[in-house]
C-alpha cells in the first residue's frame, strides 16, 4: 500500500491557481458523488484545496505534482533544479490510487494533476497521461480531472490528454517571449507553451467531440506569474485578449509573484494583491462584457490604476456626462454600467418589458447595486438621486 502522507510534501510547492469553474459542476451531478462525512477528516497536510465555482459554491480538490524533482530552472519556482529541499516522485499507479481513495472517502471531488519536468516534457506527459488512464480505466473514475500539459509535449499527447480530462492547462508564465526569458530562460514561449494551447483549440474545432471524455472536449486555461518579469498590465491583457478570443481559453489566471528563498528572484518584491484583483476585473470585462483593450483605463506606465476598478474608471470617463437611460438601453449598454452585470441587465430587460421603470428602488429590488449604478444612469430621462445612508 503506497504511503499517502508523502503527498504532503507537495502542499507548499504549487502556485495559486484556485478558481476552477463550470466543468466541476458536471462532476457534482454524478449520481455516485458522496459528501464528506462530517465526523471524518482527511489525513493532515495533504494538498487539498477549495476550488470556487461560478455559483459561489466551493469544493475540495487534490492539487498535486507527480514529481517535484524538476530538471528545469525557472527563476520563480520552488521546484527549480538545484534548490535544496526534499523532493518526491510518485508512480502513476500510486497517484491514481490515492486520488480514487480520497474521492471515495468523500475528502475530494476531483484532482488537478501537474508535474515538474523529469526526463523531458514528453516523458513527463506520458506519466501524467498514464495516471489519468489508470484512474479512468482501472477505477472507472468519473469525477473532475484537470491535467497539466508539459512544455515540450507533442500534439498526439495533447489529444490523448484531452480525451481523458475535464480541463487541460498550459502555463504561459509570461505574456511574451521577452518577459518569459526573464522568468524561465529554458522555456520557449512560442514552440513549447503557445503551440500546445493552439493545438487544444484546433483539436476542439476539428475533431469530433465523440472522441472526447463524456463527448465534450475539455476547457483550457493558462496562468501568468504576475509581477515577476517587470511586465505591464497592458502586456498581460493584450495576450489575455488573444487567448480568450482566438484560442477560446476559459480562464486566464494571474498568479501574483511572491519571492521564494534560494531562487534567482528571491530579492524581487512581491506583487501588490490589488494588482491581481484589477487584472481579473479587466480580464472579465474583456471576456464577458465586450470591452476592448483600448477601453481599459491604462496609465502611461501601461498598468491599471490600483485604487479604482476598471469598469468604474471607464464609466467615470465615458458616462458621467452621457448617462444611460435604463428604459431604453440594450443589453450591451446595460452591462457597461457599474453595479449591473449580465444577470441584472437581463432582469432589467424582463421588468421593463412589463412596464417602464420609475424608481431606483425597482432596480434595487432586482439586484442592481444602485450605489454604483446611480451616477451613470437616467430613469425616464431623470438622473436618480441616491443618498448614502450612513447611520
Ligand atoms: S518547469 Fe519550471 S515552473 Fe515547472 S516545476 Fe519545473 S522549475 Fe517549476
Amino acid at each position: 500500500m503506497p504511503d499517502i502522507s508523502r503527498l504532503s510534501t507537495i502542499t507548499d510547492l504549487m502556485s495559486v491557481e484556485m478558481d476552477e469553474d463550470a466543468h466541476i459542476l458536471s462532476c457534482l451531478q454524478q449520481p455516485n458523488f458522496r459528501q464528506t462525512p462530517s465526523h471524518v477528516s482527511p489525513p493532515s497536510g495533504l494538498p487539498i484545496h477549495m476550488a470556487a465555482l461560478p455559483n459561489g459554491k466551493r469544493i475540495p480538490i487534490l492539487k498535486t505534482l507527480l514529481t517535484s524533482a524538476c530538471e528545469r530552472n525557472c527563476y520563480y519556482c520552488a521546484c527549480r533544479a538545484g534548490r535544496d529541499f526534499r523532493r518526491e516522485t510518485f508512480k502513476p499507479d500510486d497517484m491514481a490510487q490515492w486520488v480514487n481513495d480520497l474521492t471515495k472517502a468523500g475528502f475530494i471531488q476531483g484532482a488537478f494533476i501537474s508535474s515538474g519536468v523529469a526526463g523531458g516534457g514528453r516523458h513527463t506527459q506520458d506519466c501524467l497521461i498514464a495516471t489519468v488512464e489508470i484512474l479512468r480505466k482501472k477505477y472507472n473514475y468519473q469525477s473532475y480531472i484537470h491535467l497539466k500539459i508539459m512544455p515540450g509535449s507533442e500534439r498526439d499527447q495533447v489529444i490523448r490528454a484531452m480525451q481523458i480530462s475535464d480541463r487541460v492547462s498550459i502555463n504561459l508564465e509570461a505574456p511574451n517571449s521577452e518577459r518569459l526569458s526573464r522568468l524561465a530562460p529554458q522555456k520557449m514561449f512560442i514552440d513549447e507553451l503557445l503551440a500546445p494551447l493552439r493545438w487544444v483549440n484546433e483539436i476542439r474545432s476539428s475533431l469530433s467531440p465523440h472522441l472526447a471524455w463524456k463527448n465534450r472536449w475539455p476547457s483550457s486555461t493558462t496562468q501568468f506569474v504576475t509581477g515577476g518579469a517587470g511586465e505591464s498590465d497592458l502586456e498581460l491583457l493584450r495576450t489575455t485578449l488573444y487567448l480568450h478570443r482566438k484560442l477560446r481559453l476559459a480562464r486566464v489566471y494571474f498568479s501574483g509573484f511572491g519571492p521564494i528563498a534560494d531562487t534567482p528572484l528571491e530579492n524581487v518584491p512581491p506583487i501588490n494583491p490589488w494588482r491581481q484583483n484589477r487584472l481579473y476585473q479587466a480580464s472579465f470585462l474583456i471576456r464577458d462584457y465586450g470591452f476592448e483593450l483600448e477601453e481599459m483605463p491604462f496609465e502611461t506606465t501601461g498598468d491599471l490604476p490600483i485604487e479604482v476598478d476598471p469598469k468604474l474608471a471607464w464609466a467615470q470617463k465615458n458616462l458621467t456626462d452621457t448617462p444611460i437611460e435604463i428604459n431604453r438601453a440594450d443589453l450591451h449598454q446595460l452591462i457597461r454600467i457599474p453595479g449591473i452585470g449580465h444577470k441584472g441587465a437581463q432582469a432589467i430587460l424582463t421588468a421593463r418589458s412589463k412596464q417602464k421603470m420609475h424608481h431606483l428602488e425597482e432596480l434595487k429590488a432586482i439586484g442592481v447595486s444602485i450605489k454604483r449604478a446611480a451616477p451613470f444612469i437616467l430613469i425616464n430621462g431623470q438622473q436618480p438621486i441616491f443618498q448614502l445612508v450612513l447611520f
